[in-house]
Parts: structure tokens; sequence; C-alpha cells
């Protein structure tokens, strides 16, 4: 069997999946937005090789601390800047929309699955999207804590009560929102078809997600560039980039497709 029929064979099981499905659950984590240009920032040269990440504990003690997670965060929100959902994120928004998928959860803190047009969609490490102040618990633009950043402060203070200024992404050492990561087991405990897409699944929860959904009784289908430790235990797994096969199920399904680059 050539390459191309037997990747056509995991586009048409991967759709039959889709179509038997009742509650698919997507789990997505960096590989789908380094389609958009976004550098993982565990890989060689993401934020995370250059700079020591700053531990929460750390960041509330100490100033120094502040200072130096304001210097990795700047960098890092230039690099999230910009970026557009890519062909990916569109097609998990499709699927979404056509009642195949109930929900995406999300190790990316870039908001690109939202601004694809997804709309039950689980952020376990936070997002960019949003500062918060630790005090008052007040949210505020990033955009305009980026420009006081740019313009020299170095520890941006909250407008409404003066306390410290933080992203609202999770930092080591920070709890996952609770919340989130209940709904995110449930789903996982309840789901038939698990597709977990661009993910190492070697950081915790992504390793765990998954395989709740497998044992207790759904389908797996793993994308990703690499392999991972649960490769094993898939019915489906995928070693070709996520926006091009996931546009080829769309297709295979026979969605609307909404993958044209806006
Ligand atoms: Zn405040």
């Amino acid at each position: 069997m050539s390459a191309a029929s037997s990747g056509e064979k995991l586009i048409a099981g991967i759709a039959g999946y889709l179509s038997e499905s009742r509650k698919a659950v997507v789990f997505t984590g960096a590989g789908i937005s380094t389609e958009s240009g976004i550098p993982d920032f565990r890989s060689p040269g993401g934020v995370w090789s250059r700079y020591r990440p700053v531990l929460y504990q750390d960041f509330l003690a100490s100033e120094k601390a502040q200072k130096q997670y304001w210097v990795m965060k700047k960098e890092g929100y230039r690099e999230l800047k910009g970026a557009k959902p890519n062909d990916g994120h569109r097609a998990l928004a499709t699927l979404e929309a056509a009642g195949r998928i109930v929900a995406v959860i999300t190790q990316n803190i870039d908001g690109l699955h939202k601004d694809a047009g997804s709309k039950r969609v689980l952020e376990l490490h936070g997002t960019s999207r949003h500062c918060i102040c630790l005090e008052c618990g007040a949210r505020c633009d990033p955009d305009l804590v980026q420009e006081r950043l740019e313009a020299g402060v170095e520890v941006p203070r909250c407008d409404k009560c003066g306390g410290l200024l933080k992203s609202g992404t999770v930092s080591f050492g920070q709890a996952l929102p609770a919340d989130v990561l209940t709904d995110a087991i449930e789903l996982c405990i309840q789901t038939d078809l698990m597709l977990a897409i661009g993910s190492s699944l070697v950081v915790e929860p992504a390793a765990s997600l998954p395989l709740q959904a497998k044992h207790n009784g759904a389908r797996l289908v793993i994308i990703n560039k690499t392999e991972t430790p649960l490769d094993y235990l898939a019915d489906i797994v995928v070693r070709e980039p996520i926006g091009e096969t996931l546009t080829r199920v769309i297709k295979r399904l026979r969605l609307p497709d909404l993958t044209i680059d806006q």
C-alpha cells in the first residue's frame, strides 16, 4: 500500500469515528499553534529555553522575580500578538458547529481556538488574553500592560487598587483552574471519542486526560508530529501536519468548508 493511500485510510478512519461518535472531545497542545507561527515554548529557541520560568510562589514573594517574570512575558507576548488561527483551529470550530465534537480542551494560552470560532473551549493553563489583579481580581487588557512594559515599567500595577498584576496564564507552581479541570475530567470520562492533537502527551494533565477517556471506553485518535507515550493505546495515530489532516477529515465528512483564509 502506498503512503498516500494508507494516509487516506487513516483520514477515512477518523471521519468514520466522528460520524459514529455522540460526544467527541478534542484535546490540543502547542503543536496546533506552531502552524500559526507560535513557537512551542518548550522547543529550542522558545521563551522557556532562554529564561528560567518564575515560580508562582517566587512571583508573590520577591520583586526581583516579578521583574524577571515581566521581562519574559513581554517577550512572549510579542510572539503571540498578531498570530492568527490556522486550518487546524478552523477545522475544529467547523466540527463543533456541525455537532461532531462537544468541546476543545487545550493547554494553549494563545486564544486561537476562540478566534477561530470554537465556542466551548476549556483553557487548562489559562489565557494570555487578559491580565488579572491578584489583590482585587479586576481583569485588564494585556495590550495596555504590554504598552507599559514596552515604555519601561518593570512591574505593572492594577489601576483600580495598585495591587500586583499577573497574566491570566497559569504559572509553574500555580494550581490549574479547578473548575476548568473538573469539567475537563468529566468530559473525558463521558466521551466516546478523544482526539489528542499537537501534544506530546508527556506533561500532566496532558498525559492523563486521554488516558482517562481510553480507560472509560472511548476511542483514541492521536495526531502529533512525534511519538507519544500513548501511541500504543491509540486506535489511530497520524504523524502528518495537523491543519492539512483535519481539513481532509472535514472534506471527507462533507462539512461546509470554513477553512478558507480570512
Ligand atoms: Zn486591583
